[in-house]
């Protein structure tokens, strides 16, 4: 077969927001860019966000929420976030003039228009001189004679090879690649719902570790949000709609009747321990009054209030209603739940159930929780965990070098949003605002090592 081959500056992999950003920011730099993106169209898990650019304001609330997390990274983080968050600003794309506070409990940041702000960044890259080629997958990565990189290109025309000074990965994590969810993530089931654009199948990862390079952070850790049970229409523009935002005002029993982690702490943390149960099911109880309040709120400024209850049992989630928690108890015991240790969980007993030993990572239950059960009647939903973008991965540096397994920068090698590793862990400090900051430190510096 008929092989090309090519030469540019910096080749950038993904076009979602870290990507995009990267070479938009390399290409206003001077140097020349090629952007490949796996997929037909650009966006990734960007263009089917609910555009809060938000993560930890100091870095006390980043340490309480991340203990085991990068500190460095962090602070790289939060210092940039004013200035990246200027950046889109100055773009021009509605930007909420009022922060959001308590996102995801501890968090501040501010809605913006994702989609259109994707749009301008292509057009900018387009502008600079920058060369954008969609459905092109890279096989492989070495040394080239004449450059730093050669890359090996699977696209629509045939194979390529294109030689680079410089690399950004952006691939956005391995979340879509079952065989790396097993051998990174043994704990979490096989089966787990994918909440994420289809392309983010560990490339990023598998080429950066291929040069030698470390990995960083928990990769058995992962962002995702509790999914109603069983779902139709699971389509990516429902994504948000089929989320169980609210289940920290609610208690979670699994199907011997015992909670396991304490509800209180968050959803995106509850989808994490439900994951690593057998069977990975659980119902979230909870009563009229949280129904009404949070069960119909917007969690993000972008698709106004909806009946989250209603819709999951529309689209097929098994479900019980009933005036008293005994009547409750009773309807979860015809579907299957363990009705006289449930009796005793709603009564407060917290003694850890046979699953929640097996949860190294969530706080246990606790009493305090079941005074949200108050207003009648009470409502029971099937609920799985979802799983939208993995947090361990690829160690950088807060200049964006990829670090290799010797703990020195690869000169040339730079990486951004899902697809580094040890910002989040566990606990999520959000996914576009990292994901912008690190690719406009990726695109200056891989530009600058040009
Ligand atoms: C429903 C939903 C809601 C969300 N809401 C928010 C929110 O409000 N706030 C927030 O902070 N975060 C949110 N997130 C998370 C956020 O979207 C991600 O953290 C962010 O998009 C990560 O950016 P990225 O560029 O690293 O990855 P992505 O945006 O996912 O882009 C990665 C791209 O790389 C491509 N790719 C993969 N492999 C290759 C390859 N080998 N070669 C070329 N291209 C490749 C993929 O096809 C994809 O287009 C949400 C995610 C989802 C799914």
């Amino acid at each position: 077969m008929h092989t090309e081959s090519g030469s540019t500056d910096v080749v950038v992999l993904g076009g979602g927001l870290a990507g995009l950003r990267a070479a938009s920011v390399a290409a206003d730099a001077g140097a020349r860019v090629t952007l490949l993106e796996k997929q037909r169209s650009l966006g990734g898990s960007a263009a089917l966000s609910a555009g809060m650019f938000w993560t930890a304001p100091t870095m006390e609330s980043y340490e309480t929420r991340v203990p085991a997390g990068d500190r460095a990274l962090a602070e790289r983080i939060i210092d940039d976030y004013e200035r990246d968050l200027e950046s889109i600003r100055a773009s021009g794309v509605f930007v909420a003039d009022a922060a959001t506070d308590d996102v995801m409990g501890f968090g501040r940041g501010f809605s913006f228009d994702v989609k259109a702000y994707l749009g301008h960044l292509e057009a900018r890259l387009l502008e600079a001189g920058g060369e954008i080629r969609t459905g092109v997958r890279v096989r492989t990565a070495d040394r080239s004679s004449t450059h730093r990189f050669r890359l090996l290109l699977d696209a629509e025309a045939g194979e390529a090879e294109l030689h680079a000074d410089a690399i950004v990965l952006a691939t956005g994590g391995f979340q879509a690649s079952p065989a790396d969810r097993a051998a990174w993530m043994p704990d979490v089931g096989e089966e787990i719902l994918l909440r994420s654009n289809p392309g983010s199948a560990g490339d990023g990862l598998r080429l950066a570790t291929s040069l030698g390079t470390a990995t960083a952070g928990d990769l058995g850790t992962f962002y995702g949000h509790l999914i109603s049970h069983p779902v139709t229409g699971f389509t990516p523009e429902r994504f948000m709609l089929f989320s169980q935002y609210y289940s920290d005002h609610g208690i979670l029993v699994a199907a011997d009747g015992r909670r396991f982690a304490d509800e209180s702490r968050g959803d995106e943390l509850l989808n994490q321990d439900l994951a690593q149960l057998d069977g990975m099911r659980a119902f979230l109880i909870f009563d009229q009054q949280t129904r009404s309040t949070h069960g119909v709120s917007e969690p993000f400024a972008s698709f106004g209030l909806i009946d989250r209850l209603e819709l999951a049992v529309e689209h097929g989630a098994r479900h019980a209603v009933a005036d008293t928690l005994d009547g409750l108890v009773a309807a979860l015991g015809r579907l299957g739940v363990e009705e006289a240790q449930l009796r005793r969980t709603l009564a407060g007993d917290v003694g850890i159930s046979g699953l929640a030993t097996r949860l190294s990572r969530s706080a246990p239950p606790t009493s305090a929780q079941l005074a949200l059960l108050r207003t009648a009647p009470f409502y029971a939903l099937e609920v799985q965990p979802a799983i939208t973008f993995t947090l361990g991965g690829i160690a950088i540096d807060p200049r964006s070098r990829v670090i290799d397994v010797a703990g020195s920068p690869v000169v040339g090698l730079f990486a951004a949003g899902a697809d580094i590793g040890g910002l989040s862990s566990y606990g999520y400090v959000g996914g576009l605002a990292p994901a912008h900051i690190l690719g406009s430190i990726a695109g200056r510096e891989a530009a600058a090592a040009c």
